[in-house]
């Protein structure tokens, strides 16, 4: 079911939906059920009960997101940390060792500074962007490289195509966490990673009303992740796995209309006056615009800027503003800002801080579906 359709905007209507409709229910209905009844199943794992993440409307996404990222198989999580999460617990053991992104998501740079040691795993950061310097890091223990596809929040590219081929050169497993771009903007697999991870939280849920995580790639991979998150207790509750489906339907529209609408944004920032610095990979200034224009088809929602000012600047011209809301996650239908150094990153020390480029008058910007002439007004107002 999941390769009938073609074409992006007809598998997000469509795919891995139940044919014939369930009595007819033109939207798949939310299972409210904890259990169903017995029938037969063979394994502890094919028990139909909310916690082991198979009612209809989670195997309805499982073949809809599969769908999307021309992978074999998926799986949604409680939260984007549980995809990441057991992902990592599943395809690592203790005395295995992670190479990872060094500028990473805030909660996932805490879970490998944090809590690796504790379950016996080692990891090195790595300069993503600089594949010479990976073979110097590597262990006979390593075992898998795990990136972004853009970083946050400073929408670095790294050398996705090289973590590819060093992963299969060195038998390591490839780990992107895909969730800045959504499959509208990049599908890894197709680019060779074992597997994609999101925060279905953002642009793939993208109005701000659940948490959740998605976890794609080979079949293989996501049943070994799926009887971990089975135990680990990380399931995805039904009336979510809804409103998850029903977003995802209009996730062409919304991430077309952000890419078009982020990149005007940036454009107006990088001529403004009062902007010292802009990082967007749609920019022709970024560094890897070349490469993002390779890779990806569209640049995404989220920008960040530094201001020619202090971190008590940048704070007042949040306040400034009228239209985007003052909050951290991204990826919604509503524009968010932000300044990472108190939100997303402030768990990093202030050194690693500094370290990997975060400065404190950093604003990030996830932008929303309202018209972008109006946040253009309301930002030039509030840099007047
Ligand atoms: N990955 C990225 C890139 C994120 O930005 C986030 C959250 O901000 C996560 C993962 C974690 O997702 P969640 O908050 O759904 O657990």
């Amino acid at each position: 079911m999941a390769n009938t359709y073609q074409r992006i905007e007809t598998k997000l209507i469509h795919a891995g939906e139940p044919r014939p409709r369930i009595a007819g229910a033109i939207a798949l209905p939310i299972f409210q059920s904890a259990m169903f009844e017995y029938a037969g199943e063979a394994s502890y794992h094919d028990l139909r009960y909310i916690r082991l993440n198979n009612t209809p409307n989670h195997l309805t996404l499982h073949r809809k997101l599969a769908a999307l990222e021309n992978a074999e198989a998926a799986l949604v999580t409680a939260s984007g940390m549980a995809a990441i999460s057991t992902t990592l617990l599943t395809l690592l053991k203790a005395g295995d060792h992670l190479l990872a992104q060094s500028c990473l998501y805030g909660g996932t740079h805490d879970l490998l500074t944090r809590n690796f040691k504790d379950f016996g795993l080692t990891f090195d950061f790595i300069d993503a962007d600089d594949c010479s310097s990976w073979r110097a890091a590597l262990r006979p223990n390593t075992r898998a490289i795990y990136v972004e596809a853009m970083t946050n929040p400073l929408l670095e590219v790294a050398d996705l195509p090289g973590v590819v081929e060093f992963a299969r050169g060195q038998g390591l497993i490839s780990i992107i966490d895909n969730t800045f771009a959504s499959p509208i903007n990049f599908r890894p697999i197709e680019r060779g990673f074992d597997v994609s991870l999101h925060s279905a939280t953002k642009y793939l849920n993208g109005h701000s009303d659940i948490v959740g995580g998605a976890v794609v790639g080979r079949a293989e991979i996501i049943e070994r992740v799926t009887h971990k998150l089975n135990h680990l207790g990380g399931a995805m509750d039904p009336h979510a796995a809804f409103l998850l489906n029903r977003g995802l339907k209009t996730l062409a529209l919304r991430v077309r209309f952000q890419n078009d609408s982020a990149l005007a944004i940036a454009r107006f920032l990088a001529s403004h006056p009062a902007v010292a610095r802009v990082n967007y990979p749609g920019l022709e200034s970024h560094p890897r615009h070349e490469r993002a224009r390779k890779l990806f088809d569209g640049f995404g929602g989220v920008l960040s800027f530094e201001l020619k000012g202090s971190s008590e600047q940048a704070e007042a011209l949040l306040h400034r503003t009228t239209l985007p809301a003052i909050a951290p996650s991204l990826g919604g239908v509503e524009t968010l800002l932000t300044r990472p150094a108190r939100t997303s990153h402030a768990g990093l020390s202030e050194g690693d801080r500094s370290r990997l480029g975060i400065a404190d008058n950093l604003i990030r910007m996830s932008v929303g579906i309202e018209a972008t002439e109006e946040i253009l007004e309301d930002l030039a107002r509030a840099l007047g």
